[in-house]
């Protein structure tokens, strides 16, 4: 996504226009996408973080218009904070789902009742139907406006970087889960909460299945060579193809591969708990 400002107003499609918040970084891409979908009612989907430079931008996007309904893929902070600002301007509802908190969710984030599979928000222009897609973390949905057959994937799906999923509010196998299941749908392009539009969702959607598999393929080929291995000593065997720099993240992912291989019967821990995580020793069963 070169020479994209934060704040510029982007035409997507008839219906959807899409700005970028001032929040770029190794794991936010280019920073949060916020979309607004429909002309006269609006749903913003994503406002992003609490940043108030961002919500005047899409304060001005909306213009004339109004603002319905704010809705969330998921509660993490570089998505959801700017709801509540956003709600208090304008008396839009929320959409979105809450969680306990895990030490990663954004608290300000309160809606009335927490959205369910299937559940519409229906614009006077659009529809948008909640997709469940837990993985990345718990209460991520995807969002299809039906109209145009787009879907708003959040963090589920991100342009140009890999969806790290952090136990236990991430689930690996929850995530291979959601992307077969957004494979059901007829989708036509997926609008990421980082990076740019995405064509070809089949072809899209298999390539980080694919990815994930080969993956986990690598973490039981590593245990069969090298026998029982600490989290810390597994992590650079396995992502030997990633930055280093990367590895401290790429350690959380592996952790749930590991916990994905746990539940299958595969793969466990061999002391229960250690007081490092890095620490912990994973063989195969
Ligand atoms: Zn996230």
């Amino acid at each position: 996504m070169s020479a994209v400002r934060a704040g510029e107003v982007i035409q997507l499609s008839s219906r959807v226009r899409r700005l970028i918040a001032n929040n770029p970084g190794a794991m936010t891409g280019a920073g949060t996408n916020t979309y607004l979908v429909g002309r006269d009612e609006v749903a913003v989907v994503d406002p992003g973080p609490g940043d108030p430079t961002h919500v005047d931008a899409i304060l001005q996007a909306v213009g004339d218009g109004r603002v319905r309904w704010v809705v969330v893929t998921h509660t993490h902070p570089d998505h959801s904070p700017a709801a509540a600002m956003l709600a208090s301007h304008t008396g839009a509802e929320l959409v979105g789902s809450v969680l306990a908190d895990d030490g990663h969710q954004d608290r300000t984030f309160a809606p009335a009742s927490n959205v369910r599979h299937g559940d519409l928000v229906i614009g006077k222009d659009f529809t948008l139907e909640a997709i469940a897609t837990p993985g990345h973390v718990a209460n991520h949905y995807c969002y299809l406006l039906r109209e145009e057959r787009l879907v708003f994937t959040g963090d589920h799906i991100m342009g140009g970087s890999t969806v790290v999923i952090i136990p236990p509010s991430g689930d690996m196998a929850d995530y291979l889960h959601s992307l077969a299941r957004l494979k059901e749908y007829p989708i036509k392009s997926l609008l990421p909460g980082h990076g740019d539009v995405m064509g070809d969702p089949i072809g899209v959607i298999d390539g980080l299945i694919a990815h994930r598999r080969r993956r986990e393929d690598k973490v039981l080929r590593v245990l069969r060579g090298r026998g029982e291995l600490s989290l810390a000593d597994l992590t650079p065997l396995v992502y030997d193809d990633v930055d280093p720099g990367l590895h401290p993240v790429a350690q959380v992912s592996l952790w749930a591969h590991l916990l994905k291989l746990e539940k299958e019967g595969r793969a466990g821990k061999t002391i229960e708990q250690h007081w490092l995580f890095g620490q912990q020793r994973w063989g195969l069963l």
